[in-house]
């Protein structure tokens, strides 16, 4: 992971994924550079949550102007830990845009450029899927909930169905996120399903990171083709938001994917 800036904005980038621009440009925007106080200073991206509608709105255009896009073209989600996936096209209308593009979406397929698609964190992963061969990238929301419902997959299927990705050709970044240092359950082996088990370990915490890859790797991703972080953000609270760090009152981080 590199650090760098958008602007004066500092960003993280995965050296994976960096070797695309300009075609492709990714983003890991870390919790400073914005207008927020308090418990959501400064970065925070996300409405909602508690932080000051203004402020966000505020942070939110320091983001789109550092990525060089009109406000509206920044796409966003009220994400619900679901499997949903949403393709961002053409026939978005980007004049109605009130707060988030979408309601009840975790994921974003993009294959249009200039279109800035954000993912909001703090301590679950994003992912960056990128397909070199079609130009086309997807962006997913997948903290425990969503490795459950197997967000990736979904996404993958979408990129596969639509624009004729081969998984073989993609390329996957995990941002930073809860690592298995802090990863607590109360009771990891009810909590989730048998194909988590061999990721608990006797303090029950569960390796998330180690199962995304795998899960990564069942659909046919290739191992050499993957870039984790290994940054656990509940331990790098100075620069990135962690819900489990703050004990539930935090802001958001975004993670950013764009054609040109
Ligand atoms: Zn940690």
């Amino acid at each position: 992971m590199i650090s760098t800036s958008r602007k004066s904005l500092p960003v993280y980038e995965l050296e994976f994924l960096q070797k695309f621009s300009p075609d492709f440009e990714h983003a890991i925007l870390t919790r400073h550079g914005g207008v927020s106080a308090g418990v959501f200073e400064s970065l925070n991206v996300r409405f909602g949550i508690g932080d000051d509608d203004v402020n966000v709105q505020k942070n939110r255009v320091i983001v789109a102007d550092a990525f060089r896009v009109p406000i509206v073209q920044l796409v966003s989600a009220n994400q619900t830990h679901s499997d949903h996936v949403q393709v961002v096209d053409e026939s978005l209308d980007f004049e109605e845009k009130v707060k988030d593009t979408f309601d009840d979406v975790d994921a974003f397929v993009c294959a249009v450029p200039n279109i800035a698609c954000m993912i909001q964190v703090a301590d679950c992963q994003a992912q960056v899927l990128y397909d070199p061969v079609h130009k086309v990238f997807g962006v997913v929301h997948a903290g425990w909930k969503g490795l459950v419902k197997d967000v990736t997959g979904a996404t993958l299927k979408v990129m596969a169905n639509k624009f004729g990705s081969i998984p073989g050709n993609i390329v996957a970044g995990i941002a930073p996120s809860l690592g298995p240092c802090c990863s607590y359950f109360s009771d990891p082996k009810n909590e989730l399903p048998q194909n988590f088990h061999q990721f608990i370990d006797d303090k029950n915490r569960v390796d998330l990171w180690s199962f995304a890859i795998e899960q990564l790797k069942s659909h046919s991703v290739k191992i050499e083709n993957i870039q984790l972080t290994k940054l656990c953000t509940q331990c790098k609270g100075d620069d990135f938001f962690s819900y489990r760090r703050s004990k539930g009152t935090t802001g958001r981080f975004g993670i950013m994917a764009m054609l040109h």
